[in-house]
């Protein structure tokens, strides 16, 4: 079972151990040699420049190299939630049915691992175990609410954002999208021969719903009832129990580690240089940063109450963030606004952007600008491993047609 520390380390061994050619050779088998660097992709301990770069230097990777298109993947649901907002949480276009045929609450069953499908059920648990799962079995679990249970895709995004470690909103919700052919063209479809082929015996699943022909597969999921699983949940073990989500550290064991800015912390930030970490910034930061700058930890209550987080996560990004920040200060949790006025003695403030950060930091400095018009404040970004593509692409690879690794990383 995969583990993830939340530090620097970890993340740089993690790095040290990716093998490109069985990386090409192997990435869909649930045993094959995946890189597991997603938990620290996404809370921004490694950017994909990073990632890049340091394969590269141990093994030259061609530009269409299986790893830097899986990298691509990232980079295109970047590009997509940067031009669509806010639309990437509602369907990109219709489906195989109609939104409103698909229900909104998971079914109690896959919540608690007790399909009785291998396949199903030890993807849920390991979501709940680990917090990692393989894109494989992301696609089969994906695959199997969506078009045999009938569940909305939102609903399965949703649960599955605030238990990955990863969870990212663009690569969650798009991937979503994709199986459910929301917003590509046809939808994903599996059966248990295909797992089979790719997971461990243990996963196999013969003579449960998903061993039908992948013609009788395609016709389920063009019909509106949901099959019935009934027959499956008879050979199910006890099951597991799902995980609390809370919306907020405060309601987590790692309360004691986040609180309101108080005075007293205050007091030391005058005239001070600042840098903010956050949930998506757990690096170190640029290797520019001055050695005396203050480093602070904050988390913004709006970035959080629409995608509660499990225990996990809120563990993995508490202790992350403690590492890097000043020991002086609690973690800073609270809205914009009480996080401007902490901050207001502050000489200068940055942080490195996210898009899951970038709307309430945008807020954040203006607020800081209305307090004192010479606190120099904004937000860090790296140069992009891939070239930026201005236009909105419909489809992957449209996108990568038109982008390709930046120069500045092939140079030099
Ligand atoms: C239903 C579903 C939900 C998903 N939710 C997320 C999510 O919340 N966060 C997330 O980071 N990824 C998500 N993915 C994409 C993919 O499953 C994970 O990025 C990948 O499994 C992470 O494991 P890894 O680091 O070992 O990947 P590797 O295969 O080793 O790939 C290396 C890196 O490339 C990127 N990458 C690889 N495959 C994909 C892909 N298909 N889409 C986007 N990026 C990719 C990731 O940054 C990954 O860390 C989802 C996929 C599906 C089907």
């Amino acid at each position: 079972m995969p583990s993830f520390e939340p530090t620097a380390q970890a993340a740089q061994l993690c790095l040290d151990r990716v093998q490109p050619d069985d990386y090409a050779r192997t990435r869909n088998s649930l045993d094959g040699a995946v890189t597991r660097l997603s938990p620290y992709i996404t809370h921004g301990f490694l950017n994909l420049t990073d990632v890049y770069t340091a394969v590269h230097a141990r093994h030259p990777l061609h530009p269409k190299h299986k790893l830097v298109f899986e990298l691509g993947w990232r980079a295109y649901f970047r590009h997509v939630w940067a031009h669509l907002g806010d639309g990437i949480v509602q369907s990109l276009h219709t489906g195989l049915l109609p939104d409103d045929s698909y229900q909104a609450e998971m079914p109690t069953d896959v919540l608690t691992a007790r399909t009785g499908i291998p396949a199903i059920d030890l993807t849920v648990r390991e979501l709940y175990e680990t917090g990692y799962v393989h894109n494989h079995a992301r696609m089969w679990l994906a695959s199997y609410l969506v078009h045999l249970r009938k569940v909305h895709w939102r609903a399965g995004a949703q649960w599955m954002l605030g238990h990955l470690l990863d969870g990212d909103l663009a690569s969650n919700h798009l991937s979503w999208q994709w199986v459910a052919g929301t917003s590509s063209s046809k939808p994903y479809l599996f059966n248990a021969d295909n797992v089979a082929s790719y997971a461990p015996q243990l996963w196999h699943s013969p003579g449960s719903a998903i061993d039908v022909s992948y013609e009788l597969m395609d016709t389920l999921a063009r019909g509106t009832q949901p099959i019935c699983a009934q027959q499956d949940a008879r050979r199910a073990d006890d099951g597991v129990a799902a995980p609390d989500l809370c919306g907020s550290p405060l309601e987590s064991r790692s309360d004691g580690l986040w609180c309101a800015p108080t005075a007293s912390s205050q007091q030391h930030l005058a005239g001070r240089d600042v840098w903010l970490h956050h949930p998506w910034s757990l690096g170190t930061g640029p290797t520019t940063l001055a050695t005396d700058v203050l480093r602070i930890g904050v988390g913004i209550e709006s970035c959080h109450s629409q995608t509660p987080w499990n225990q996990r996560r809120w563990d993995f990004v508490t202790l992350g963030l403690r590492a890097q920040t000043h020991p002086l200060f609690t973690l800073w949790w609270g809205s914009v606004e009480h996080i401007a006025e902490a901050l207001k003695s502050a000489k200068s403030v940055h942080w490195q952007s996210d898009p899951h950060i970038d709307p309430a930091l945008a807020r954040l400095q203006t607020l800081l600008h209305a307090i004192d018009p010479h606190c120099v404040t904004g937000p860090h970004s790296t140069l992009s491993l891939f070239e930026p593509v201005n236009t909105y692409c419909r489809s992957f690879s449209e996108w990568w047609k038109r982008t390709g690794i930046n120069d500045a990383h092939t140079t030099g």
